[in-house]
């Protein structure tokens, strides 16, 4: 794969095993976070198995921020040419006792963060006439969770602006896709209590929470000159807990 890919949130879980895989598959990857240490690990991790890797800084919380880390990137590795919009963040709370600002971080880091992530990329890109945009949803922005208004609505309208955009920039061969994990082994569900992670390991057909791996193959599929004629997808990775 002659490509330069970008991956945001990929200091750690999702974002660091999708980032290893596309270097994996021969992409050059530009990994994006707000650690940089960690992003420096990564990075390491992928020279050292013969990739190409640059860091960049990023906070999906900034606009300022996001057009800066794309017009770096740009200026090391050229043309953006897979985007996979992985970083996210939670801040749960029943809505009655949900503050404004744990709504509207979620909202801004998950959906705008990563719908202005694209409005960056997508001009090279139609003028290559060739794009992929993986935006990683979550089961429960299919099937809703009480609690994570806030995330589902995010992960939901990630969904959305999926389909949209895929209907908006199919003609120019730019596909728009999204991954839907399950409950994934990352820091983020590592916080979950023991009897926590076996009741939902209870309602998942497989009987094992996934792993990072297993949603990274997903989107380097995605990402891959194969899947040329896919377009305004959610490929679901959850071991069965959601079929819709
Ligand atoms: P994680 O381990 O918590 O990692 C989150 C990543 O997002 C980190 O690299 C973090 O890096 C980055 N990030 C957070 N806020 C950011 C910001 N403002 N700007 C830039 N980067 C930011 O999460 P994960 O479990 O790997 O999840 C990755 C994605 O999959 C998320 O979108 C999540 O919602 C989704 N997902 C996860 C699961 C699961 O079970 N784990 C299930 C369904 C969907 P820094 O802290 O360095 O910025």
């Amino acid at each position: 794969m002659n490509r330069t890919a970008m991956v945001t949130g990929a200091s750690r879980g999702i974002g660091r095993a999708c980032a290893l895989e596309l270097a994996k598959a021969g992409a050059r990857v530009v990994v994006a976070a707000r650690q940089l240490d960690k992003l420096e690990e990564v990075a390491s991790e992928i020279r050292t198995a013969g990739g190409e890797a640059f860091v960049v800084a990023l906070d999906l919380a900034s606009h300022e921020s996001i057009k800066a880390a794309i017009s770096t990137a740009s200026k090391e590795f050229g043309r953006i040419d897979i985007l996979v919009n992985n970083a996210g963040v939670t801040r749960d709370n029943l809505a009655l006792r949900m503050k404004p600002d744990d709504w509207n971080i979620v909202l801004q880091t998950n959906l705008s963060g990563a719908f202005f992530c694209i409005q960056q990329v997508i001009s090279p890109m139609m003028r290559e006439r060739w794009g992929r945009i993986v935006n990683i949803s979550s089961v429960v922005g299919q099937a809703g969770n009480p609690g994570q208004a806030n995330y589902v609505a995010s992960k939901a309208g990630l969904i959305g602006l999926t389909k949209s955009l895929a209907q908006e920039l199919a003609s120019r061969n730019i596909t728009v896709n999204a991954v839907a994990p399950g409950f994934i082994e990352t820091d983020m569900t590592g916080v979950l209590k023991d009897e926590q992670k076996a009741r939902i390991t209870q309602g998942i057909p497989m009987g094992r929470i996934g792993n990072p791996a297993e949603v990274a193959a997903a989107v380097r599929f995605l990402a891959s000159e194969e899947a040329s004629y896919i377009t305004g997808n959610v490929i679901d990775v959850n071991g069965g807990m959601y079929m819709r």
